[in-house]
């Protein structure tokens, strides 16, 4: 088959997964790059709509950077998509609000000739995704449940431990690939005693934090402190992103009892100052701006009729097929690490002084 579609021209493409037909020998070099982002629910997507407007602009495309707003999510991507793919966009970069409800966009997007690339969050149950650009997000959440062990190990040389676990919005893809990862190393410790999640709340489902909106995590937080916590002490919390880090600090600080180990990812300023305090234990660096231009690289090749670099094809079964992806390194930080980490970061570095 990839022979046939080689001679009769319509793929450029080594992927030979099923479903996806999209693909063209190449398209003008300023074609318009439509770019649908999610709502701000964390300071990377905030600078993400950022680095694609300039990096799009200096690589000599048109570019369409639209974000869902924060009420109407899944409706306002969805007409966002569809609007590029009238427009005649080329490709389309997607970090999905609902990734189980863009199939009829992408599909409709696939058959304009465009080419879809899942950024950072896949899309789900559908063929007709090309390409899938993250952070290893397995990796992410296994190197945030080995930092809660080895916070919790500095603080006191044994357990058992009290924890409680939080994991993202189940609307997210990355939420539960999140939470693998980071049982991947907690699990074991819980079986032997080492930790002891107090609340028994140990399943995904009980532990989402709808929308990852803050005062989701704060309260529930609250609920856990009044219903476990009352006489026991907290000694560490699994949070999947700084955001909710930061929301489950003020939780514990408001009921006046000792902040516990507590994890973070997207090294967002507010956190990254709460690491140098003291309070938040860690978090991960995602550099955006690697990313984004990850992206904007995968486009150019696009462009000039050639095929996107990836560098993993088993990981992301959507449902409907292997994606192929290029997975970016996370890196954990902590206040060991904090001005190493981002020695390069202008607006980061200055704060792990
Ligand atoms: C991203 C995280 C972010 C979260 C909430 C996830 O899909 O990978 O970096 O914290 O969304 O915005």
């Amino acid at each position: 088959a990839v022979a046939l579609m080689a001679l009769s021209g319509c793929s450029t493409r080594s992927d030979t997964s099923s479903g996806s037909t999209a693909a063209a020998a190449g398209f003008a070099a300023d074609s318009l790059i439509g770019v649908a982002l999610p709502s701000k629910t964390s300071e990377n997507w905030v600078l993400a709509g950022g680095l694609f407007e300039d990096g799009l602009k200096s690589a000599g495309f048109t570019g369409d950077v639209q974000y869902a707003g924060a009420s109407t999510t899944v409706k306002d991507q969805q007409d966002q998509i569809s609007a590029m793919v009238t427009k005649g966009a080329k490709v389309i970069i997607i970090g999905a609000a609902d990734g189980g409800q863009l199939s009829t966009q992408v599909k409709a997007a696939h058959d304009a000739g465009a080419i879809v690339i899942a950024y950072d969050r896949l899309i789900l149950n559908t063929a007709d995704v090309d390409y899938y650009v993250a952070y290893d997000n397995f990796k992410v959440g296994a190197l945030q449940g080995q930092a809660l062990i080895d916070g919790l190990k500095a603080k006191k040389a044994s357990g058992p431990y009290n924890i409680e676990l939080f994991s993202g919005s189940s609307d997210d893809a990355n939420s539960a690939v999140f939470f693998k990862g980071a049982m991947s190393v907690l699990q074991p410790k819980i079986d032997d005693g080492t930790l002891v999640v107090g609340s028994g709340q140990v399943d995904i489902k009980q532990t989402a934090t709808a929308a990852w909106k803050a005062e989701n995590a704060q309260s529930r937080m609250d609920s856990l402190l009044t219903s476990t916590y009352g006489t026991k002490t907290i000694d560490g919390v699994l949070s999947p992103n700084d955001t909710l880090a930061r929301a489950i600090i003020t939780s514990v600080k408001s009921s006046g009892k000792p902040i516990p180990v507590v994890t973070g990812q997207d090294s967002e300023a507010e956190s990254v100052k709460s690491i140098m305090a003291g309070e938040q234990y860690s978090t991960i660096n995602k550099d955006t701006r690697v990313l984004v231009t990850q992206a904007i690289t995968m486009a150019q090749k696009l462009q000039k009729g050639e095929t996107p670099e990836v560098n993993d094809t088993k990981s992301y079964d959507n449902g409907k097929k292997v994606v192929p992806a290029f997975l970016l390194p996370p890196v954990i930080v902590t206040k060991a690490n904090a001005a190493e980490a981002y020695a390069n970061d202008p607006k980061l570095a200055p704060l792990t002084k």
